[in-house]
């Protein structure tokens, strides 16, 4: 648990959040869970993984695996929204599902990181950057004394392997922008058809 190369990886991904001020228990946490999948699944030609939830878990699955979503290698289906991932063997989809087994979480021997599973820590764990720390501190400490125990695993067949298929270009007559489309009669883009924007412009 405490290996160097563990420590190794949590530093990486932490990397990858290098403009976030707290360290992230969910860090060591999904790194260790991408570990235990790893160790049960084997080698495999090529690797894939399932992210349950968003956040901390892609972080870690990125830092340790190289498997991301711009390559595509990392699905993420945080609609589900369990602290679950699953690695699997891309050519025949055969993976190993890990999640965390609330069951094997002792609210009193470890009761912040149970907490910090059900969402209950102190409401100024939200609002106060001190409190915040103090608390991701714990809740990182009393996991790394029970390690993957926390954890639950099973075999599993990925469905749905086949390859995202390469969206066909337009040009927008209203951007001169390209764009993919996907099952798109217009031959506007989705902004300039004024069906979606997130920003306004701004002189
Ligand atoms: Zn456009």
């Amino acid at each position: 648990m405490h290996d160097s190369e563990f420590l190794e990886q949590v530093e990486k991904a932490y990397q990858l959040r290098s403009k976030s001020p707290i360290r992230a228990p969910g860090i060591p946490i999904g790194v260790a869970m991408v570990n235990l999948g790893l160790d049960k699944l084997g080698q495999v030609k090529k690797l894939g993984v399932v992210a349950e939830a968003k956040a901390c878990l892609t972080d870690a699955i990125q830092a340790t695996t190289g498997c991301t979503v711009g390559n595509k290698y990392l699905i993420i289906h945080d609609n589900i929204g369990r602290y679950a991932l699953t690695v699997y063997d891309r050519t025949d989809g055969r993976g190993v599902r890990v999640y965390v087994d609330l069951k094997k979480i002792d609210a009193k021997k470890t009761p912040e990181l149970h907490k910090f599973f059900l969402r209950k820590r102190a409401p100024e764990v939200r609002t106060d950057m001190d409190a915040r720390a103090a608390s991701a501190k714990l809740v990182t400490e009393e996991f790394m004394a029970c390690g993957r125990n926390i954890f639950s695993w099973q075999w599993v067949r990925v469905k749905n392997l086949e390859k995202e298929e390469i969206l066909p270009v337009k040009v927008c007559p209203g951007c001169g922008e390209s764009f993919t489309s996907a099952e798109r009669d217009s031959q506007y883009c989705i902004v300039c058809a004024k069906e979606f924007d997130y920003y306004m412009s701004e002189q």
